[in-house]
């Protein structure tokens, strides 16, 4: 076995960083090629929540009627883009098809087994003092605003709970004890302690770093634009920097992934689904623990240094403009369920594109045809809380070890 493997990894995203940890440490030389800089894609101002507990796919039983309704009422967090574009339209259709309890049970099963290692790994990481990303291990509070959905969280809880992480259900009265920043007129909340959460942006940069200095070499402004492919392996690739040469190569560019897999000749049915962030100074009262405000779908993540409101769901391609729409939704809905939902100053609205598959798992495998190209995205809303996970089994089955869990699921045959 060659342990001085060289690995050339595109893209510099949190998924990019999680594969090149492990491959050092196994004692690879990793070199990124990443177009931007490190983390300006969708790590850089995502929500920040490791969020160990969330299996349930978004195709799930009722997942479609439930937005109609919403976009009917005008309260959807969902917005997609009136098309004719038919890759779009039958990653739509295939969505509604998974929308079945036999999906639901198969992907939490396989999503377990991930989100599992990728919690074990993150302890280890995170007890790194040099990668201070003002973390804390506190939970995640998902609060509601009517009682009906409050009881029917029961339902899902029962679920989490035959995994071992169900939640505790919290009465109105301890809730507004416990977060006095919350409004009075919420109905309750549901505290999962197996979530944790970060700052993004301090994460990606305290990682970049530390594995700059465990060797790892970065090539940024450097976009990847051929593969050069010969005898059903990839030699090199070819950029606005000229050529690159490895013995493996690892496709982690998120949501633009397919992109590449156009070129060189297999499905990857991702697509980007546009999010939003609002980061500010903490207001006052600021929650004690991360919110999900189930009712609107979207995220408040206080943290020591910040306070970041996000969510939204766009599918309108890989366009990054600025909807204030989008922006006002956040704000207003944020207003719904706490006392001073904006802090100030303003330090940043960000937009970007998360990596969407149609069945809600990320994909991590070997391409079809070409032997030597690891493809390791799809993360969708989860590609923060997997990082270590995907890096660890994208590490295991480049050196050819056992990956300790199964990674079947998540292989890219389900498309071919
Ligand atoms: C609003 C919002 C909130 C979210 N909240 C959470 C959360 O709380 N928890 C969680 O776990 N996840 C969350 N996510 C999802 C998470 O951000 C993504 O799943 C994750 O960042 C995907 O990581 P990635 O490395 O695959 O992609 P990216 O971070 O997008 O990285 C891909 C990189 O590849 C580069 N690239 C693209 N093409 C090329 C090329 N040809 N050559 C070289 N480089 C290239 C890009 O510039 C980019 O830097 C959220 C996402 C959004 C939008």
């Amino acid at each position: 076995m060659n342990f001085n493997k060289e690995v050339i990894i595109i893209g510099g995203g949190v998924i990019g960083l999680g594969c090149a940890h492990y491959l050092i440490e196994q004692g690879a030389s990793v070199r990124i090629l990443e177009k931007d800089r490190i983390g300006d894609g969708a790590s850089h101002g995502n929500c920040g929540l490791l969020y160990f507990s969330d299996l349930i796919p978004l195709c799930s039983p009722g997942a479609v009627s439930h937005e109609i309704l919403r976009t009917l009422k005008g309260t959807s967090p969902l917005y997609i883009k009136p098309t004719l574009d038919l890759k779009r339209l039958s990653w739509l259709l295939n969505f509604a098809f998974k929308c079945n309890d036999s999906h639901k049970t198969r992907a939490a099963k396989a999503k377990f087994e991930l989100l599992t290692s990728s919690m074990t790994l993150f302890r280890d990481l995170l007890s790194l003092e040099e990668l201070a990303c003002d973390f804390e291990d506190k939970g995640i509070l998902s609060v509601f605003k009517e009682t009906a959905n409050f009881e029917a969280f029961q339902e899902t809880d029962n679920f989490l709970k035959d995994f071992g992480l169900g939640a505790r259900k919290i009465e109105k009265d301890e809730l507004l004890d416990m977060e006095p920043a919350l409004r009075q007129d919420v109905a309750g909340a549901w505290l999962n302690r197996f979530d944790w959460h970060l700052r993004p942006e301090l994460l990606m940069d305290s990682w970049k770093k530390y594995l700059l200095s465990k060797g790892l070499i970065i090539e940024e402004n450097c976009q990847a634009d051929d593969l050069e492919v010969s005898n059903g392996r990839i030699k090199s690739v070819n950029t606005v920097k000229g050529k690159f040469e490895a013995d493996d190569f690892i496709l982690a560019t998120g949501a633009w992934a397919p992109l590449t897999a156009k070129k060189l000749n297999f499905n990857l049915p991702v697509e980007p689904g546009k999010g939003y962030s609002i980061t500010m100074e903490r207001p006052e009262p600021c929650p004690a623990t991360p919110c999900m405000l189930y009712e609107k779908n979207m995220v408040v993540t206080p943290w020591k240094s910040a306070y970041r409101l996000g969510g939204t769901m766009e599918f309108s391609g890989y366009g990054t403009t600025m909807n204030r729409k989008r922006l006002e939704k956040l704000m207003t809905g944020a207003g719904a369920y706490l006392k001073e939902p904006l802090g100030r100053p303003l330090i940043e609205e960000w937009t970007s594109l998360r990596p969407m598959t149609y069945d809600d798992m990320p994909v991590i495998g070997r391409a079809p045809s070409q032997e030597n190209l690891i493809v390791a995205t799809g993360h969708g809303m989860l590609g923060l809380t997997l990082a270590t996970g995907t890096g660890k089994a994208v590490c295991d089955l480049i050196y050819g070890h056992e990956p300790g869990i199964n990674l079947k699921p998540f292989s890219l045959e389900r498309f071919q």
